[in-house]
């Protein structure tokens, strides 16, 4: 079931999230849940809190190309235990603050763990895109949205333009 995607500013996307203690039948509903919704926005990477569940959980795939092969990753408790001092810079956007974009440096490279939707603790590498998504997301679960490595200016300027987006969305 495809769910709503709450857009900045919302309390909610500014909450830190709790961990998840026992995988439920319901938690696993919620992320194959939030992978539907990530597909049909399309987007690359959606955490809990942007759909109103301040757990943590994080759904991600950074395939992009025509014809290849899916790859979605569901992940509770993600954690980044190791990360690059050789930096990127990619230009991010948001499912919850559509249409604008902005570059963030980020570390190239991250060891991250987690719990899988079977219950498997993993472990693995990621690079290049998948660094900078899966660290968004694990950000979501803080309270952080990449409009925090803004500077103050460009970050209430983008602010402005989303409460404006909402009050034209309510009056629709
Ligand atoms: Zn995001």
């Amino acid at each position: 079931m495809k769910r709503t995607i709450l857009i900045h500013p919302d309390p909610r996307l500014k909450k830190v999230c709790a961990p998840v203690s026992d995988l439920t039948d319901a938690l696993r509903t919620l992320a194959d849940d939030m992978l539907e919704t990530m597909y049909d926005a399309p987007g690359i990477g959606l955490a809990a809190p942007q759909i109103g569940v301040l757990e943590r959980l994080i759904v991600l795939d950074c395939v992009k190309e025509e014809g290849e092969t899916p790859r979605p990753l569901i992940m509770f408790n993600p954690q980044v235990i190791a990360s690059s001092e050789e930096t990127n810079v990619y230009e991010e956007g948001c499912l919850s603050i559509p249409d604008q974009y902005a570059e963030v440096t980020r570390p190239k490279v991250v060891d991250v763990t987690w719990m899988d939707e079977k219950g498997n603790q993993r472990q693995e590498t990621f690079d290049g895109l998948w660094a900078t998504c899966v660290q968004h997301e694990i950000d979501h679960l803080n309270g952080k949205l990449f409009i925090d490595y803004l500077k103050p200016l460009k970050r209430q300027m983008i602010t402005r333009k989303m409460q404006k987006l909402k009050r034209e969305r309510a009056r629709a």
